[in-house]
């Protein structure tokens, strides 16, 4: 089965293939120059393989990234990281930093958080993903994390993009919430321009008239993303939901829209989680969706093996 659908019609990502190829997109420079051409299938048709510490995304396997929201504690992270382990998770993620809409919600241990990662992979053997939000947590968080996330809100920071990508660590980049998917393209392009080739692109989630939901997970965007580019595409259902209710659903429904993998927030003790705890899910429930998603990864052709357990 292909995983990346092709249009029957010229329609309008085809144009958008067209134009950014050939530079007659409304984004190019007067000199002419492509707008972004790295990222499109036309530059590289097979599917890309990111590499996280021997962990392959977007290959036949699917990807499980999970883990709290925030690091908050050992006790947390060290129990979040071995729960996330033995229900068959493949990365570790949670946030050192945290911006916050608030300024005084709880913002991150920082550093502190960062060492606390690097022990809970050595407890665990998940390698671990955590944002990073200005040069000095991507100068720290390259010296401990395996994958550095680019939030929503700095989708848009292309300094920061073309920091992060000169690490060379694989780089999970979320969607902005009201970025169009050629902005989103745009963004993953500086990270590609810059010399790193291991992008992984993640809807999260945009800003709709729903009023029951604290995002609307655009689930139109992964078949439409992985037409054009050749970058995996993951989604994180916790942030597009905003319900620990509607995750299980929303994750199981991007695996059946061709999504590479899905980042889920899970909490050992979501009632006491110092932030995103009502869009956590718990262990058990965690767990139980791993095994839904391995019972659906072969009906899409693809596989999720039930790892630790
Ligand atoms: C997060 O992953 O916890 C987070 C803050 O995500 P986003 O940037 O998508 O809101
Ligand atoms: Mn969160």
């Amino acid at each position: 089965m292909s995983h990346s659908p092709k249009s029957r019609f010229t329609d309008p990502l085809t144009d958008l293939q067209t134009q950014a190829a050939t530079g007659q997109h409304y984004h190019s420079s007067p000199e002419g120059s492509l707008a972004y051409h790295r990222v499109l299938r036309r530059a590289h048709t097979a599917d890309t393989i990111v590499g996280v510490r021997g962990v392959a995304v977007g290959g036949q396997e699917l990807t499980v990234i999970a883990g709290p929201c925030a690091v908050e504690s050992s006790h947390q992270l060290m129990a979040a990281a071995e729960q996330a382990a033995a229900s068959g998770a493949h990365l570790l993620r949670g946030g050192a930093f945290k911006l916050r809409t608030s300024p005084y919600a709880f913002s991150g241990l920082g550093e502190a958080g960062l060492k606390l990662l690097s022990e809970a992979r050595r407890v665990s053997g998940l390698p671990v993903v955590t944002e990073v939000v200005d040069e000095e947590s991507v100068l720290l968080a390259a010296a401990h994390a395996d994958m550095l996330q680019i939030g929503t809100r700095n989708m848009h920071n292309y300094v920061l993009l073309k920091q992060a990508a000169a690490t060379g660590k694989p780089i999970l980049l979320k969607r902005g919430m009201a970025a169009t998917l050629d902005e989103f393209l745009h963004a993953a392009e500086y990270i590609l321009a810059t010399g790193n080739s291991q992008v992984v692109l993640c809807e999260r989630g945009i800003r709709t008239f729903s009023d029951f939901t604290r995002n609307t997970l655009d689930l139109n965007i992964v078949p439409a993303l992985k037409q054009i580019s050749h970058l995996p595409v993951i989604t994180d259902p916790s942030h597009g939901t905003g319900r620990s209710d509607l995750v299980p659903a929303m994750a199981r429904a991007s695996i059946a829209a061709g999504a590479d993998g899905v980042l889920i927030e899970m909490h050992p003790d979501p009632a006491k989680a110092l932030s995103d705890g009502y869009q956590s899910l718990d262990p058990a429930e965690f767990g139980e969706l791993v095994s839904d998603l391995a019972r659906i990864a072969p009906i899409v052709g693809r596989t999720l093996t039930l790892r630790g357990r």
